[in-house]
């Protein structure tokens, strides 16, 4: 039976590494579309000839993607079908994609999910972090000033933390995160999943920045970092406390500064105000 119904959207999962999991479904769908929607049609292309596929392939990318997205839609209107492909895994995860998905859906299309790799959920998979409620912040930004105020913010954060880096910021980014968070907090850093250098990291931010410092081969290739939330509640919140009072006061009274740092982060105002 064919998988293939026309007038429709296929959002394909591909492989983060191991050519194996490129699922069945997947491969059929793509071998069976009209064409193939690539942020890169050259990788793409590469990955479908590994299965022995030949479909025409679109660029689909962040620089284009809302001019393409009406043109797509008009072809999957006349009853093409089409397939969404990233790089690698998941499309629309840290990858183009959602702009025309909702093209899609909002001209009454179909759009089906063909779900398979993603390097997140891989990473969360074996971290042994709780897992039951997690925030996923992709790449943080590239700046370290952008950075370490992200981080500033995510201190608090009682959930766990996905974080997707690549090699040439993975130690500062790790530095920063010891900083923000302390060299105590629990973490899982996955690199190379479902790849040859396959390596997991722990038990926590120091132990793990310290292993990648020492060793140039722990920084190549592609990385997830799984950190537990804060879950001391009290210590969380005077963190938040701190880090509004040390904002508001530039434009506050230290007394207006501390209540309202107080009142947003259920940090105790006196300690805010006192800065102990
Ligand atoms: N859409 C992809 C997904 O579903 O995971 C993510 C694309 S994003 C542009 C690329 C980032 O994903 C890499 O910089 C890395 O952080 C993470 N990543 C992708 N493949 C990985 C792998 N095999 N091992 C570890 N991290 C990976």
């Amino acid at each position: 039976m064919s998988e293939i119904t026309p007038a429709t959207l296929y959002v394909v999962a591909t492989p983060i590494g191991h050519l194996g999991d490129l699922a069945p479904r997947a491969r059929a769908v793509l071998a069976g579309v009209d064409a193939v929607c690539a942020e890169d049609t050259r990788t793409s292309g590469l990955l479908l000839a590994q299965f022995g596929i030949v479909r025409p392939l679109l660029a689909v990318h962040e620089h284009n993607e809302d001019g393409i997205a009406a043109r797509l839609v008009e072809r999957l209107r006349d009853g093409a079908s089409l397939a969404l492909v990233a790089d690698a895994g998941t499309p629309l995860i840290s990858d183009p994609g959602y702009r025309l998905v909702r093209a899609v859906r909002e001209a009454g299309l179909a759009v089906v999910p063909v779900p398979g790799a993603c390097a997140a959920i891989a990473a969360l998979s074996v971290a042994g972090i709780p897992s039951d409620r997690f925030c996923f912040e992709g790449f943080l930004p590239a700046k370290a000033g952008a950075r370490r105020e992200r981080l500033a913010v995510l201190a608090a954060e009682p959930r766990t933390l996905v974080f997707y880096e690549s090699a040439h910021r993975i130690g500062e980014s790790l530095a920063d995160l010891v900083a923000a968070f302390g060299a105590q907090r629990e973490a899982t850093l996955g690199r190379e999943l479902t790849k040859r250098f396959e390596t997991l990291l722990g038990p926590n931010l120091g132990a793990i920045a310290a292993a990648v410092d020492a060793d140039p081969n722990q920084r190549r290739g592609e990385f997830v970092l799984v950190v537990r939330g804060n879950e001391d509640r009290e210590a969380a919140c005077l963190a938040e406390g701190r880090r509004l009072y040390a904002k508001l006061v530039a434009h506050l009274k230290p007394s207006q500064a501390a209540r309202l740092a107080a009142e947003l982060s259920g940090a105790p105002r006196k300690v805010l105000y006192d800065g102990e």
